[in-house]
């Protein structure tokens, strides 16, 4: 019997490598959720951006981090990507109501776990032993690591002035041209635990179809991940199909920062760092632009619009980062 790849899952991979994911929200769940169903949990080590965190109404929100976690536990709103299925938003409603702030929207199931967070952080515990606590609580096998248990937020320079992202991204709807980006304090930073001595034992690092300017890059940010990804093979894929981005600002991005955008562009900011990198399909034609960067190519089809279409990509990018010649 043959597999038909449409409608079943892969087989999982015959010798199970130890992989690293980079990853943002929304693109970076879906293809973490890929990995996380093709490799064994041991082998699979998902770091994800903390840039985006902030406080809000009193509570200590980690938007990229919940949105893996949620991904990863099969409890995210399959609609938005972002948030968690069957919400309810009584609590919302009720703040509207008293004259509080709801430009950013916490439904009350995803009010929980903001509030038992911060009631941990404030406890004393460190954000990546509460994200470890959660995921066991949710039952995720892979290793959430948040790039970092220091704060380092990220800052939009726009033509309007500097906004914090989340004031940036929700607030003011990705409007404002952007010229820029800090990510405070990252400078200081340290990698959580974990982050160095995984990559250190990766035979693969995966950067996943994240914003590569707001989720990827505050991950290189912070000291010492930058050259232990470069030590490693490394496969990023493009968040980027036919000149858009599925979701979210990256495109724009691109070009207001004088970049065209495309999936030769994205290629071109992670460069240094790439052994391969999966484009999909419809760009076959910039694989040979590409390729002269001294970056080995694989076009398919990148947009995971199921958990299947997931796992097929994950193991496409596993199998091909594998295959790599890897020479640093
Ligand atoms: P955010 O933190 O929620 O903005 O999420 P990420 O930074 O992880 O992901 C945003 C990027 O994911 C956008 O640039 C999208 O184009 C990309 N993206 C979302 N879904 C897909 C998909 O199915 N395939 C690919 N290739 N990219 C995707
Ligand atoms: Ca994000």
């Amino acid at each position: 019997m043959t597999a038909n790849s449409a409608t079943q899952a892969p087989t999982p991979l015959p010798v199970a490598p130890r992989v690293v994911a980079l990853a943002g929200g929304v693109g970076g769940a879906r293809l973490a959720d890929g990995l996380a169903q093709v490799l064994p949990p041991e082998n699979l080590t998902i770091i994800v951006n903390t840039g985006d965190d902030f406080e809000h109404l009193g509570l200590y929100i980690c938007p990229d981090v919940d949105t893996v976690c949620y991904t990863l536990a099969g409890l995210s709103n399959p609609a938005t990507g972002w948030g968690r299925a069957d919400e309810t938003w009584q609590a919302l409603e009720s703040l509207g109501a008293l004259g509080g702030p709801t430009w950013f929207r916490l439904g009350d199931r995803d009010l929980g776990l903001h509030l038992e967070r911060t009631r941990r952080l404030r406890m004393g515990q460190s954000l990546s032993l509460v994200t470890q606590h959660f995921c066991r609580a949710m039952g995720i096998g892979a290793a959430v690591l948040p790039m970092s248990d220091d704060a380092t937020p990220t800052w939009v320079y726009t033509i309007e002035g500097d906004l914090p992202f989340q004031e940036y991204f929700v607030r003011h709807q990705c409007q404002p041209k952007v010229t820029g980006f800090r990510f405070e304090g990252a400078e200081r930073a340290r990698p959580s635990p974990g982050v160095l001595e995984a990559l250190d034992r990766a035979d693969l690092v995966v950067i996943c179809p994240s914003n590569p300017w707001v989720s990827i890059d505050p991950i290189l940010a912070i000291p010492g991940i930058r050259p232990a990804v470069q030590a490693r093979r490394v496969v990023a894929v493009s968040p980027i199909i036919g000149g858009q981005t599925v979701k979210g600002p990256a495109g724009k991005m691109f070009l207001e920062l004088g970049i065209t955008p495309s999936a030769l562009a994205v290629a071109e900011h992670y460069a240094e760092l790439l052994t391969g990198f999966v484009l999909d399909r419809v760009d076959e034609n910039l694989a040979e632009q590409i390729q002269a960067l001294k970056v080995q190519t694989l076009a398919t089809d990148t947009i995971m619009k199921t958990p299947l279409d997931r796992a097929r990509l994950a193991k496409e990018v596993v199998e091909f980062g594998l295959r790599l010649s890897h020479s640093s």
